[in-house]
């Protein structure tokens, strides 16, 4: 009987360690030659759900990830905060409408109506220069609270199309419609949400629809204001291929000048160079280039993105090279970024320092320290070295900010341990 059982399971075990697993060694081999890379076990994207791809990490490599079946949209408000004053005070309708501060402070124009557009006016802009360009302009005072109201009311629209909705800034989100429920093309969900803020909210709004996040962010571009373009999988290279690197996510003004300089003026140009070479020049960023440049973008739509930094900054009244003037303006944004921590219950790990100078340009000085940055006498112990390693004193300041990156969570409150003896001195 004993004997009879260990046959038993002697076989068992033989059937269980190398007979089960036969098939799925066979399915790998056919993975290997098919796609030159096994499959991923309990892979997300199988079954084509792209709801269940939160909580999973995404390779650049894998097949499913590059997909050109996701449905991404970008929708961007016009000239936001214009049009919500020109829509709450009938007079400001038709009218260039400026936001942003007094046309004879030195402060900057936050946003202003395609009416001021059009005399050349653009944001970030000293409001002066813009009371010169369009002398007729109304200057409006930014009311944040009403702009955070109406975005609210404009991202819960997105939201009854998908749980998938990434806001990048009040007036703009990522959405990712791949599995609405409505099983409709990205192109009708995007005509219908615009079509929905235009008669609840009295607003227009752009839309961009694509296979990822790069493509839909510059097609919302294509017929802004108040339209919408949609970029098919099949048309996306011969798209990039003439874009100006200008136009290409992550590309400021100085990459941009930079890649000119290197004989990179287009997305064909940028797609010639080598991923090394990228990388050489741009660092990291350059491998984002690389991808982008052939219509790879793998990002996800990112419905609860944390912030990954907190700060102020600040227009100095006049231009000043006198230290001690410095020194109590960056006081208070200390103050003011210690505040923010509070309120955020969050602290970081990078300091950066932001000076502009009388001549506009801009520079930032950063340090990082192993422990977290919790409080006022920390960043007053680190700003000295920042400021030293700027102009500032020797040459004018027109604009000093101070950012807290690197946010590490919640802030420690200091808990004093009990020592014994210390009832002695109670
Ligand atoms: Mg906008």
């Amino acid at each position: 009987m004993t004997q009879e059982r260990n046959i038993i399971l002697i076989f068992y075990l033989f059937y269980t360690h190398f007979l089960k697993k036969w098939p799925d060694r066979n399915n790998q081999d056919q993975n290997l030659t098919a796609d030159h890379e096994p499959e991923p076990q309990n892979n997300p994207y199988r079954h084509g759900c792209l709801l269940c791809q939160r909580g999973t990490k995404r390779t650049r490599t894998s097949p499913q990830a590059m997909s050109p079946n996701r449905k991404i949209i970008h929708i961007d408000m016009d000239a936001f905060y214009a049009s919500v004053e020109q829509r709450d005070t009938p007079a400001y309708r038709g009218k260039p409408v400026i936001v942003g501060g007094n046309p004879h402070s030195r402060g900057v124009v936050a946003a202003c109506s395609y009416e001021a557009r059009s005399f050349g006016v653009h944001s970030a802009m000293p409001c002066r220069k813009a009371a010169t360009l369009c002398p007729h302009a109304v200057f409006v005072r930014p009311r944040m609270d009403r702009y955070k109201e109406v975005s609210n009311q404009v991202m819960d629209i997105f939201r009854e199309y998908t749980d998938l909705v990434e806001p990048l800034s009040l007036d703009e989100a990522f959405l990712d419609v791949t599995d609405n429920p409505y099983h409709d093309s990205a192109t009708l969900i995007a005509r219908r949400i615009r079509q929905q803020i235009r008669e609840k909210l009295n607003l227009t709004a752009s839309a961009g629809v694509s296979c990822n996040k790069f493509l839909a962010k510059v097609a919302s571009e294509i017929n802004k204001p108040d339209g919408i373009a949609t970029i098919p999988p099949e048309q996306a290279i011969a798209f990039i291929n003439t874009l100006p690197v200008g136009k290409f996510f992550g590309v400021g003004r100085v990459t941009e000048q930079k890649m000119v300089k290197l004989g990179i003026k287009t997305g064909e140009d940028l797609a010639k160079r080598s991923r090394d070479s990228l990388i050489f020049h741009f660092g990291k960023a350059g491998s984002f280039f690389y991808d982008i440049a052939r219509g790879k973008d793998t990002r996800r739509v990112e419905p609860s993105r944390q912030r990954k930094s907190l700060g102020s900054e600040t227009t100095l009244s006049s231009d000043t090279s006198d230290l001690s003037e410095i020194s109590t303006i960056l006081g208070d944004l200390s103050e003011k970024l210690v505040r923010a921590m509070d309120t955020k219950h969050t602290c970081g790990c990078t300091l950066t320092l932001k000076v502009r100078y009388d001549n506009f340009e801009t520079i930032t000085r950063s340090v990082t320290v192993p422990r977290p940055i919790q409080g006022r006498d920390e960043i007053d112990h680190l700003l000295p070295r920042l400021l030293h390693a700027t102009q500032a004193g020797t040459r004018k300041v027109r604009l000093l900010g101070l950012t807290l990156s690197k946010l590490t969570g919640p802030k420690k409150v200091p808990v004093q341990l009990y020592l014994p003896f210390m009832d002695r001195y109670r």
